[in-house]
């Protein structure tokens, strides 16, 4: 068990334990620098969360040396696609770097493992310690990312977080106030993001933020070799939703099963995600036996901030990971290896800061972000834009149901696995929509909300 002491300042703090917190931790730990993690809860515990691993997150946890692990959760091997009466079986396609399977298993059972393994390394874990304040550093108050000592090109002052000595946080089970000090600091606190917004990080309220629920099933198709997805679902007027329902089977006699929109924005802002997830429940095939008497409890949502929709994700020596940092993909509404893959960077950084490099290595992090999702991102922007009319997700989806070579490229679009060496359909067809995206200014570029 972790120890607190209050003369402590570790080399980095990092405040939340899901999968960018703890990706973070393992690769900081692993290089041998003194790590903290301040964890509200205390493992095993729920995540709400549809519990789907993609071959790019299973290639993050291998990495960390949890695949082993895994081996007790349910294995798939590709995504059933159903739409208007059709439905498409489709593999993951063949990759260089990511494997062609996933896994589902629970938010529960994962983030304790991955939380263990950065343990393991050496991290300190603070569980039931919620942090609930920054303690800023006051005595430097124009250090906003002003000067260059290693050559990165650096972003304006009045544009990066205010630099932090640490963390003020409480013992959740006896109230005690404690100061956690640390050179360098990540906020991996996911969308609730307290202290984040405290230090002036911001959401782009032009980027997309989607909304999802889900609950757990006892089906017989548990054990289902493929997770399946719906992109036909409709309000309760039969009205077509720019979203989708997914059902994911966890191998354990329970599917996850849960509606998402991946956009809240003008006339989706008032949607009832509590409708949409009852309208589909009672139309889903029913072999999946999706119904009352087989449920395990209320299904519970949350938030998907999506395309990197933070705005400030660094300063001097605080940078932000995972859904603080808003890095959901809009093409999908995958959280988990974003998480993981924000973390891993973020520790990248902070190792170049203590090698040396000092603010100047914190101030490359969004450079890096922008060469990892920067392409990636926009163009799922524009397609967040696309579908979000109705008639123009109805006749897209309605094309792709019908060609099965169609929907294998926009899988492998969808789910970021495109192969960089290759000029296969769904490669040449991104690169040609990459090649646009450089050239033409996001439309939301013209327009500046903030909140
Ligand atoms: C309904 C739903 C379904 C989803 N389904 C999928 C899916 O199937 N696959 C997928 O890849 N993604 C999915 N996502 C997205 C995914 O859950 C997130 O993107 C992912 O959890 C982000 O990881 P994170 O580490 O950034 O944040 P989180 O997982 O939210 O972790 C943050 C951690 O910080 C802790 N914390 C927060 N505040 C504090 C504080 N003040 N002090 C101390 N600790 C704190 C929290 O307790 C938590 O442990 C889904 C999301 C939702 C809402």
């Amino acid at each position: 068990m972790a120890v607190y002491s209050e003369s402590h300042v570790y080399d980095v703090l990092i405040v939340g334990a899901g999968p960018s917190g703890s990706s973070a931790a393992y690769w900081l730990a692993e290089a041998g620098y003194d790590v903290a993690v301040l964890e509200r809860k205390h493992f095993p515990r729920e995540k709400t969360c549809g519990d789907g691993l993609t071959p790019r997150a299973v290639r993050q946890l291998e990495d960390m040396g949890v695949g082993d692990a895994l081996t007790g959760a349910h294995k798939y091997y590709g995504l059933r696609t159903c739409a208007y009466g059709r439905e498409l079986e489709l593999h993951w396609p063949e990759h260089p770097s990511f494997p062609p399977y996933g896994y589902v298993i629970t938010r529960h059972d994962l983030d304790m493992l991955v939380a263990e393994r950065a343990v393991k390394a050496g991290a300190h874990l603070f569980q039931e310690t919620e942090a609930i304040g920054p303690i800023i550093d006051t005595s430097r108050p124009s250090e906003r990312m002003s000067s260059s000592e290693s050559g990165i090109p650096v972003q304006p002052a009045q544009e990066a977080l205010p630099r932090l000595l640490g963390i003020r946080a409480k013992d959740v089970k006896s109230g005690q106030l404690a100061d956690f000090r640390a050179h360098y600091i990540i906020l991996a606190e996911g969308t609730a993001s307290r202290i984040s917004r405290a230090i002036g990080a911001k959401r782009d309220k032009r980027l997309p933020l989607g909304m999802a629920l889900r609950g757990y099933y006892q089906s017989p198709r548990h054990d289902d070799p493929f997770i399946e997805s719906h992109l036909d679902v409709r309000d309760e007027n039969g009205d077509i939703l720019p979203g989708y329902a997914w059902i994911f089977p966890l191998g354990d006699g329970r599917v996850n099963v849960g509606v998402g929109l991946i956009t809240t924005s003008g006339r989706w802002k008032g949607v009832n995600t509590s409708n949409m997830m009852n309208t589909f429940i009672s139309n889903a095939p029913s072999s999946w036996e999706l119904c009352p008497e087989n449920s395990c409890g209320p299904a519970t949502g949350g938030r998907l901030p999506m395309g990197l929709s933070t705005v400030l994700k660094y300063g001097p020596n605080v940078l932000l990971t995972g859904d603080a940092a808003g890095s959901i993909n809009p093409f999908n509404g995958e959280g988990i290896s974003y998480g993981y893959e924000t973390g891993r960077i973020a520790a990248a950084c902070i190792g170049n800061a203590l090698c040396g490099d000092g603010s100047d290595a914190l101030y490359d992090y969004e450079n890096r972000l922008q060469a990892a999702y920067g392409d990636y991102y926009k163009i799922g922007r524009t397609f967040v834009k696309m579908i979000s009319h109705p008639e123009v997700m109805h006749r897209c989806v309605q094309l792709g149901m019908h060609s099965k070579p169609l929907m294998e490229w926009l899988l492998s679009i969808m789910a970021n696995l495109l192969r960089p060496d290759s000029n296969a359909p769904a490669e040449f067809t991104y690169k040609l929509l990459a090649a646009v995206a450089r050239v033409t200014p996001d439309p939301e570029d013209f327009k500046i909300s903030l909140n």
